[in-house]
Parts: structure tokens; C-alpha cells; sequence
């Protein structure tokens, strides 16, 4: 389905040396082009033809009109034709958008029977692409590249990947992140530099003491606390006593306050942290679970980065099959005949990864000192999944994917939280290392919809480093990418 929300722009360089003929032909193929990916409902926005750039004041009008444009997530540009490519270095500059370069050609085939030299003319992206593709090169410029004609479905696939991304980082330039509380005392993967992540992240990180929300929940009616009752049981297996109880109302009154709290101040993702619950009447869970359901980014005890990470990638996924929701590395399962990872938290997982109808229990809580937290309880979907973490090295983020497969886990009736268990890529034993090495986090953000390139596209446009650990990895070759990137991302903005 397409989202009405948001644009790319579909751009095509020439220049005048052809003629007003020539130029009238390139618009009318750009034109047919753009409409074909317009169509295309893998590609979730709208495809937008723009007029034939042939000057550098045209060039740069449009970068600057992109920048400006709330509903541009980005532009695709192709090159028909040549278009001396020192026509791009003004625009280019200035542009602030992702960019795509489609290397595509109008015809398919060479007309092998009447290819004449008009034809060559018109038919030049092989080479105008090239020299398009030298100055993206030469001014250092974060893009990507797509090759294939435009009905080559492996192509529209990566060009409908990157507008996921796009549409992310898009609203990645105006997330508002909630910390209720600070971190948990004493853990340092989830820390960071916030000034630093908001000048390449963008993300903005307030942070909020827990009296501020406790305000809005105990402003929550008691006719919202029976509307949500009414839903959790329209919604989830629940015990009809547990209807009735005082605990599951506190429940519903912390989510509606959370809520309340989250839409007041435009939050699209929240932190909170069992160590700081003062006048909460139990660690928020269900809530949680359900405002991440709703597409909310969450991270727990303070992990600002991996609630950032976790509605970036919801928003990425949006609408795709499977879910997104935060997620941490529990425990494993070493058997070397079936070596696993048990992901869990203590209560906080998103029930849109799950394979069955969610149980609404309330169960004791040995952590954080307060009562009985309500959570949903479940299992997760079998099948491809992967697990991203954002990390901060101190001179710059990093991105770390693992690939997993989501295995049937045996019954665990005394474990009253949801869980997955999965088989990480390439084994157990490869991945656990690779991520320990380059220092990935306990706390991830684990999706079931999206793809590796997703998330390397995402970190691309935000300039963050992306390691990735999948079947092809390997332990001395990871180990040199991690100390060869080391290098690059000291010197990638240029040393002369
Ligand atoms: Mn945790």
C-alpha cells in the first residue's frame, strides 16, 4: 500500500547539446518510468516525475526544493543522456536528501536491425551515468546504486528497500525519544553521547523525571481504564478473574498515562528503567508491549539508542509481514547438536512477533521492588528474523546486524514472559564472537520483516558505520573489517 505521506522524487539529467527533440523523448521515457515505479506497490511511496534537469541552476533549484519539501523522502536520479556531470556539483552540495542513483535504460534490448546513430544519441546511460556516478565518487557522496533495466524486478526489490529506508530516516530527522528516568546505574553499552546522536542521528532525547509521568497517570478516568479492560479482553486470552483485579486496572491506567504523555509531547520512542519507578505501582510491561504494538519505539533501563533503533525500524517494516519490537539476548542453549539463542526481557516484548493469540498474565517480578506487573506472554513466529544493535564507539556509532533463523522452542511453562528462540548466522559460536568483538549490545531491535539491505541503506543515509554478521561471515576477515573501518572513519571525510 502506498503511503500517502511521502515522495520520491524521480529526476533525469541531460543537457541541450541534443536539441529540443531529443529532450522531449528523454522526458516522455523519464516520464514513463516514473510511473511504472509509481505504481509498483512494493515501492511504499509515491514516485514522482520531475521536469528534465539539463543546467546547474535547474540542478540546484530542485536539491534545494528537495530539502524543503516535508513530504520528499529522497529523489532517484538516472541519466538518460550524458549531463556533464560539473552541472551536479552545486546541487549536489546542497542537497540534504538520500539519494538513488538508477542506473537503468529506457530500452531493454539493442534494436540490432535499426540502431543508428539518433538512437546512440538518445540511449547514453551507459556512459552518462558513468560520469555521473565519477562525481558522486569524487565529492564523496552517500548514495546507492542500483543497476538493472525497469522492469528487472531484483532492481525495483533494492529501489523499494531503499524508499523504506528513506521514509525512516525521514522520520528519524524529527523523532522525539522519552527517557522516564536515567539509565540503569552502572551499564555503559546503554549510554551515548546525546549531542553527538542528534547531529548524526537526529535524534532529539529528553529526558523526563518519572513524577512527570506518574502526573499523567493518576489524571487517567476511570471510564479510559474500562475501555482498555474491554479491549485487552477482546484482544488476549485473560483470566476472567484477572479482569477484576486492582492490578491489571493499574495496568491500564499506566498505559493510558504513558500514552497520554508520549502524544502530548509528539514522542515517537520511550526509555524506562526498573530502577526509577517512584509513585508507579509496578514497572510498566503491558504498556509497553502495546504502545510498541502501535508502532512506538522502546528501549529498557535508560537504552535511548535502541528505542531510537527500534521505531526507525518499525517505521522501516510498516506494513510488511512480521513484526519489529525490542528485544535482548537472555540466555542460550549450548548443546553443539542444536546450539540457540533464547531472546526475552523481563517483560517488555512486542506482541506484533507473535505466532499465537497472546495470554494477559500478571506474574511476581523478582526485580524492582514494586507489584506484580501485568504482561502479554507469547511465542514468536517462526523463520527469518535478524537483530540490530546501535552502539556508541566514542568517536562514532556503529551499527551491528546479525541474521537469525526463529526455531519452535520447546514448551517453557514456567517462564512467564514472552520469548524467541533463534539460530543466528552462520552458527552460534561465529555470530556470538563477530558481535562480541565489535562490541554489539545486549539490548537489540529484532524484526522479522526486514532485510539486512534495509538496514544498510538506513545507516548509509545517517552516515553510521554497518557491520554485518550472516551466513557469509567469517572471524579473521570480520576482525580486519572491524580494524580496516577503524581507519576509514577517521579519514572518509578526506585528508587533503
Ligand atoms: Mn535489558
Amino acid at each position: 500500500m502506498k503511503n500517502a505521506g511521502f515522495d520520491l522524487w524521480f529526476v533525469t539529467g541531460s543537457q541541450h547539446l541534443y536539441g529540443e527533440e531529443t529532450l522531449r523523448h528523454v522526458a516522455d521515457d523519464s516520464e514513463k518510468i516514473a510511473a511504472v515505479l509509481d505504481d509498483d506497490e512494493s515501492i511504499i511511496t509515491r514516485v514522482v516525475f520531475k521536469p528534465v534537469l539539463t543546467t546547474s541552476e535547474a540542478i540546484t533549484s530542485l536539491c534545494l526544493e528537495a530539502n524543503n519539501d516535508n513530504r520528499c523522502a529522497g529523489i532517484i536520479t538516472w541519466m538518460h543522456t550524458f549531463s556533464p556531470a560539473k552541472m551536479w556539483i552545486s546541487g549536489l552540495s546542497k542537497l540534504n536528501k538520500p539519494f538513488l542513483h538508477f542506473h537503468t535504460q529506457y530500452n531493454r534490448d539493442i534494436p540490432w536491425e535499426t540502431i543508428d546513430m539518433d538512437f546512440m544519441n538518445l540511449n547514453q546511460s551507459a556512459h552518462g551515468d558513468r560520469e555521473f556516478g565519477y562525481i558522486c565518487s569524487r565529492m564523496r557522496l552517500s548514495r546507492k546504486v542500483v543497476t538493472g533495466h525497469w522492469s528487472d524486478s531484483e532492481a525495483i526489490a533494492s529501489i523499494a528497500v531503499w524508499a523504506r529506508a528513506a521514509v525512516a530516516a525521514l522520520d528519524a530527522r524529527s523523532l522525539r525519544v522519552a527517557r522516564f528516568g536515567d539509565n540503569m546505574r552502572d551499564v555503559a553499552v546503554t549510554e551515548g553521547n546525546k549531542v553527538t546522536s542528534q547531529i548524526t542521528l537526529a535524534y532529539e532525547v529528553h529526558g523526563f523525571g518519572v513524577g512527570d509521568l506518574v502526573a499523567h497517570v493518576n489524571q487517567i478516568p476511570d471510564y479510559e481504564i474500562s475501555g482498555l479492560l474491554k479491549k485487552y479482553s477482546d484482544e488476549y486470552h485473560v483470566a476472567s478473574d484477572l479482569l477484576q483485579s486492582a492490578s491489571l486496572k493499574e495496568a491500564a491506567r499506566i498505559e493510558a498515562g504513558m500514552r497520554s504523555f508520549l502524544e502530548e509531547g509528539n514522542f515517537k520512542a520511550f526509555t524506562t528503567t526498573f530502577e526509577d519507578l517512584h509513585g508507579l505501582a509496578q514497572l510498566p510491561g503491558l504498556a509497553v508491549q502495546r504502545l510498541m504494538a502501535d508502532g512506538y519505539g522502546f528501549g529498557a533501563e535508560g537504552d535511548w539508542k535502541t528505542a531510537a533503533l527500534v521505531r526507525n525500524m518499525k517505521v522501516m517494516a510498516s506494513g510488511l509481514h512480521g513484526g519489529t519490537s525490542f528485544m535482548e539476548d537472555y540466555t542460550y542453549h549450548l548443546d553443539p547438536a542444536a546450539m540457540a539463542g533464547l531472546g526475552a526481557h523481563m517483560l517488555e516484548v512486542c506482541p506484533s512477533i507473535a505466532s499465537e493469540e497472546p495470554s494477559l498474565e500478571i506474574h511476581k517480578l523478582g526485580i524492582g521492588g514494586k507489584n506484580d506487573p501485568a504482561r502479554l506472554v507469547f511465542r514468536a513466529k517462526t523463520g527469518r528474523a535478524l537483530n540490530a544493535s546501535l552502539v556508541d564507539l566514542g568517536t562514532r556509532f556503529r551499527i551491528i546486524l546479525n541474521t537469525v533463523e526463529v526455531i519452535e522452542a520447546p514448551l517453557m511453562p514456567k517462564l512467564p514472559v514472552a520469548s524467541v528462540l533463534w539460530q543466528p548466522k552462520p552458527d552460534l559460536k561465529t555470530a556470538a564472537t563477530a558481535w562480541i568483538y565489535a562490541g554489539g549490545a545486549h539490548h537489540t531491535s529484532f524484526s522479522q520483516s526486514l532485510l539486512p539491505e534495509h538496514i544498510v541503506d538506513f545507516s548509509e543515509m545517517m552516515g553510521v558505520e554497518c557491520l554485518i554478521i550472516d551466513e557469509k561471515c567469517n572471524i579473521e576477515e570480520f576482525k580486519k573489517e572491524l580494524r580496516w573501518n577503524d581507519l576509514f572513519y577517521h579519514i572518509n571525510k578526506g585528508i587533503c
